[in-house]
């Protein structure tokens, strides 16, 4: 299938392109460039435009007989977005909605749309089943609902199936080295506690050790990307076959905490890792765990990297050899 992965140049994108190739499907990358890299477009080509440019999108389905839409694109930073919400909403629910009108325009019924635990917001407990109440507490997650909405609707006026994957905390790299994540700020824990080992960035702040966990540092479901990638295969699948429009969760179901990040990735790297400790970072919850039953029970999907180190590995690897 010709499968236009919007976004496809940026971290969770280019992993899913390559895992759609390897599946025999045409991924088709549109992405702007604006945070994507164009070396990690590896699979198939590249369309370089803009979501605001709805006349572009068309021609793009046009050229390249597009038959699904995996949409990534998207700015995702909760401080970002808490300093310049109309980036936000412009940027993840405008331009969303020229590509939902374009897909609307030209017939291509099935999208899988990159979702967000942060739509829950501060979860009353954890695991977080997608039955649990959605109050995002950042424009960056009230984007990402936004966006689930506008799904629900189109699928009610117009007949298009969706999929939304509620990611938990995206992480690890390509096992082959290909491609990793590179972003700039780098604003996240693994990169940023790896770096750190290696010394290429200033010892690690750990955000919070007064929180109500085992450890006092904060907890959060880490996933590879692979299986991220994986799952979106399976989304696409599940459409193909008539499934119908819904969102899943996507974790391990198992929680790490800050300290427990670090003490990976010394062992991974052998070495210490410099950090010290800094105040709570606003708006971060205690504890976000996934229940991801649901997409075990519809999907078939399990995540395959279950054990932390095993997703450091593949991101320490990728971090000594980054050219980028
Ligand atoms: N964190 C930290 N120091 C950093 C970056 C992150 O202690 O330099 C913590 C952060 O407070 C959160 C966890 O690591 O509890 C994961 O943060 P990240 O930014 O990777 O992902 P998020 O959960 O915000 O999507």
């Amino acid at each position: 299938m010709n499968v236009l992965v919007v976004g496809g140049a940026g971290y969770i994108g280019s992993h899913t392109a390559k895992t759609l190739k390897r599946a025999g499907h045409n991924p088709v990358v549109l992405d702007n460039l604006s945070t994507g890299h164009r070396w990690a477009v590896r699979w198939g080509p590249l369309v370089e435009a803009d979501l605001a440019d709805k006349k572009a999108i068309l021609q793009a389905i046009r050229d390249h007989q597009i038959e699904a839409v995996i949409h990534f694109a998207a700015n995702a930073y909760v401080g970002e977005s808490m300093q310049n919400p109309a980036k936000y909403f412009r940027n993840n629910v405008a331009n969303m909605l020229n590509l939902l009108e374009a897909q609307h325009e030209s017939g291509v019924k099935r999208i899988v749309f990159s979702s967000s635990c942060t739509t829950y917001g501060i979860p009353e407990r954890v695991p977080i089943s997608e039955d649990f109440p959605q109050s995002a507490i950042s424009p960056y997650g009230e984007s990402k609902l936004m966006g689930e909405k506008m799904l629900k609707w189109f699928g009610e006026c117009y007949g298009l199936g969706w999929v939304a994957l509620r990611y938990f905390n995206a992480s690890g790299a390509d096992p082959e080295g290909e491609i990793g994540e590179v972003h700039d700020p780098e604003t996240h824990l693994i990169p940023l506690v790896i770096d750190a080992a290696l010394g290429k960035r200033p010892p690690v702040r750990i955000f919070g050790t007064d929180y109500p966990t085992p450890d006092g540092t904060a907890i959060r479901d880490y996933i590879h990307v692979m299986d991220l990638a994986d799952a979106h295969v399976r989304a696409l699948q599940y459409l193909l076959e008539g499934g119908e429009s819904t969102a899943f969760n996507l974790g391990t179901g198992h929680g790490h905490s800050v300290r427990e990040v670090i003490a990976a990735v010394e062992r991974v790297g052998g070495r210490k890792v410099p950090a010290e400790e800094a105040p709570r970072r606003a708006g971060d919850p205690p504890a976000l765990v996934a229940d991801p039953s649901k997409a075990h029970r519809i999907l078939g999907w399990e995540a395959q990297y279950r054990e932390l180190n095993q997703i450091v590995e593949t991101a320490w690897r990728f971090a000594e050899n980054r050219k980028q």
